[in-house]
């Protein structure tokens, strides 16, 4: 018998491709393995599905203390939706099933949810199709279903990068697992005496909002496609730059470089990680919730993206052979790990 928590969730995801690798269709393009799944409906059609579904549970991804259910709402729309940009692909439908426990008797407060679900679906410009409504033993779980449709040609997979393309990241990194630290700390007090108050603070609005108010990159889709830029390959950062590196450089079977000195961070961030004794550069690594976009493009789109605004280029993908290494602002290269990084040698 093996252990789940040896295997992890990502051994977990191996074995149950295994055992279903008997259930196969000549309609998927993409089943288990990427952001999202790609199906056609027939051996000709141009057009494709983008589907993925992703699940919040109240104290694992969530804490009603401090999450407004209005920005719940909001949040699992776009971290959904951030799976289809992911693919290069717009999202357009959603469906969600709501799981309440009796504690969470109040419709207003069900009523701000939607209004956040609402309020993200305008953004990205998605209708809510459905969803199911049920009770739970404990505590709220939501799941969310993205769909999206694209042309098959524009869908772009975390396997197509090669060596000699560029590494970019959009938006900045580790503000959101900031954040998280800085709202934590304000609920462990209030557990300690209930009488004192949440310590919201103004300067740090930006890390509670990159936390509980996330938005799924469809505008640097749109951005992409005014340049002519197809990405190679692209993940969203949902677990941490590190460990979605890694990924796609598995699944593309390549090797990469990035540079301490390049990762985008935000200066508040920066400072709220020295003030908990973090490393800022552990943070952007295997923070994770940032839901930025991580791609590659070959070295011509590269020089369309360079000093653009919203897109920062970190490294280049090299082969597999010379390994996934962080160059540190000193010069020194450390071999990047799921949880951050390991000195080389
Ligand atoms: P992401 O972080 O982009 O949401 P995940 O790491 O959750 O991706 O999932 C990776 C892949 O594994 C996806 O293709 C997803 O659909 C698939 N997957 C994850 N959990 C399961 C499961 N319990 N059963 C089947 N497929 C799964
Ligand atoms: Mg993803």
């Amino acid at each position: 018998m093996s252990s789940l928590r040896e295997i992890g969730e990502f051994g977990l995801i191996r074995k149950i491709q295994e055992w279903l690798s008997g259930s196969k269709s000549e309609d998927v393009v993409q089943g288990i393995g990427d952001d999202a799944a790609v199906v056609v409906t027939g051996k000709e059609a141009k057009e494709a599905w983008v589907i993925s579904v992703d699940a919040f549970m109240e104290r694992v991804h969530f804490d009603l203390l401090y999450t407004p259910m209005r920005a719940l709402g909001y949040k699992v729309v776009m971290a959904t939706a951030s799976d289809i940009c992911a693919m290069n692909v717009f999202p357009r439908f959603f469906l969600l099933t709501l799981a309440v426990d009796n504690r969470l008797d109040d419709v207003g407060l069900i009523e701000d949810f939607y209004q956040g679900i609402r309020e993200a679906c305008e953004t990205l410009n998605m209708v809510v199709i459905g969803g199911d409504t049920t009770t739970s033993v404990r505590g709220v779980a939501i799941q969310g279903v993205a769909i999206g449709v694209g042309q098959q040609e524009e869908i772009v997979y975390r396997k197509g990068a090669r060596p000699g393309d560029m590494i970019c990241v959009t938006g900045d990194l580790g503000a959101a697992y900031l954040g998280l630290q800085l709202l934590e700390r304000e609920r462990k007090i209030f557990m300690e005496n209930p009488r004192a108050r949440l310590q919201i603070e103004e300067r740090y609005a930006y890390l509670y909002r990159r936390l509980l108010k996330p938005r799924a990159r469809t505008d640097v889709l749109q951005i992409l496609r005014g340049l002519g830029i197809r990405p190679t390959a692209m993940i969203d950062i949902s677990d941490g730059l590190a460990s979605d590196l890694l990924h796609l450089c598995s699944q593309s079977q390549v090797g990469c470089v990035i540079y301490e000195r390049a990762l985008p961070m935000d200066e508040t961030a920066r400072r709220v990680a020295i003030e908990f004794h973090l490393d800022p550069t552990t943070a952007m690594l295997s923070g994770g919730e940032d839901y930025e976009l991580l791609f590659t493009v070959c070295p011509e789109d590269a020089r369309k993206l360079e000093g653009h605004p919203d897109v920062t280029i970190i490294g280049e993908i090299v082969e597999e052979e010379k390994g996934r290494v962080l160059v540190s602002r000193g010069g020194k290269r450390y071999a990047l790990r799921a949880q951050g990084w390991d000195a080389i040698g």
